[in-house]
């Protein structure tokens, strides 16, 4: 169990399946570059943290919600989580109206990505909210951009798997204190740090990133 003070962002879970490099130049070197993808994107979640709690017949949605997990040491904010009824629920504070299970869905911009960062991203919100109101979680959605549709999103053993190895990663990282060395790569070209981060220039041989990267597990 992590402290509060402990606690990472959870959004860096996406960008740490992206590129190990790019979590340590946002969140241990607080490099950031904003360009028209992020810009979109961080429009999009504003407008989906602007509501508060809202009570329809059958459903309750909570924007911008604050979660944590002390077991995975995450916290962060939740666009959209959607109350829904069910028997397998659990009774909100307040409310009176029987059992709710929650539902998280998170906006994105743009389509589905090849790497499964979203659904991390998603799944990690799902481990929170389980640890937060002690509901067991089966799916979420991801809403893009393009197609303005819902993707459901079920929260497997694999994926949760998956999520809480990258929760420990990022903590390993996050003790060791020090920005993974750059490997230049096909994806670098789509990254908002291309030219902050300089790969091709700053590249590492493969040797030396697999001493680097075994010199940091073993610490
Ligand atoms: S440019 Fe490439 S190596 Fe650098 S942070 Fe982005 S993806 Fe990682």
């Amino acid at each position: 169990m992590y402290n509060e003070d402990d606690l990472l962002p959870l959004s860096g879970l996406q960008h740490l399946l992206f590129c190990e490099r790019q979590w340590g130049l946002i969140h241990l070197e607080q490099v950031w570059e904003e360009n028209r993808l992020t810009a979109e994107g961080r429009v999009l979640h504003e407008h989906a943290h602007s509501g508060g709690v809202e009570n329809r017949p059958g459903i309750r949605i909570s924007r911008g919600l604050r979660i944590h997990s002390f077991r995975l040491g995450l916290s962060g904010e939740a666009d959209v989580v959607e109350f829904r009824p069910s028997p397998e629920g659990i009774a909100l504070p307040g409310d009176g109206r029987g059992l709710w299970r929650p539902y998280p869905v998170e906006y994105k911009r743009g389509k589905p990505k090849q790497n499964a960062c979203d659904e991390v991203q998603l799944c990690a919100q799902a481990l929170c909210l389980e640890e937060m109101f002690g509901a067991e979680l089966v799916e979420g959605s991801l809403f893009y951009g393009e197609p303005r549709r819902r993707t459901k999103v079920p929260f497997t053993q694999q994926l949760r798997a998956r999520t809480e190895a990258l929760a420990l990663r990022m903590h390993a990282l996050h003790r060791a204190g020090r920005t993974p060395v750059a490997s230049h790569q096909e994806k670098c070209e789509s990254c908002s740090l291309l030219h902050r981060c300089l790969p091709k220039l700053f590249s590492k041989p493969a040797s030396v990133r697999k001493y680097l990267d075994r010199a940091l597990d073993h610490e």
